[in-house]
């Protein structure tokens, strides 16, 4: 049992279950944003779509991932950085899909810039997408 996995479900305060540490190696593999999908084709028909989505569910309410929004309009998940809980994801941080590999990667250090909204809006997420060719195409 991988012990990076196994910190990572005990700071999420998340129970180990074989599905949920293998889904967690699927995204420590990949190093992208995946979908639903890709995890399903890496798992080898291991757990069906049913078990994927509710680990993928409560993954994103724990904060241990975070949804990805890239321009094909299917949802992407990428892992989230220490600052993000149970009580709130912290991350401003842009998205960046690559043109040449499809791939999308989460940029942590480059912030999305602040928005003031008008009067009788409130703010609960955003995302920002770059689109363009990533450092390993270019
Ligand atoms: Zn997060
Ligand atoms: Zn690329
Ligand atoms: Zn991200």
């Amino acid at each position: 049992m991988n012990t990076q996995i196994k910190q990572i479900l005990k700071d999420h305060s998340l129970r180990h279950t074989q599905g949920r540490a293998d889904i967690i190696s699927v995204f420590l593999n990949k190093n992208v944003a995946i979908s639903h999908s890709d995890i399903e084709a890496e798992m080898d028909s291991q757990y069906d779509r049913v078990t994927i989505y509710r680990t993928l569910k409560s993954f994103l309410e724990k904060g241990l991932i975070h949804k990805v929004l890239d321009d094909t309009g299917t949802m992407h998940y990428a892992l989230c950085d220490d600052a993000c809980s149970e009580v709130e994801h912290q991350h401003d941080h842009i998205h960046f899909k690559c043109n040449n590999c499809g791939e999308t990667t989460c940029l942590e250090n480059v912030h999305i810039p602040k928005v003031s909204l008008p009067s009788g809006f409130s703010y609960e997420e955003s995302n920002y997408l770059i689109t363009g060719t990533c450092d390993k195409c270019n």
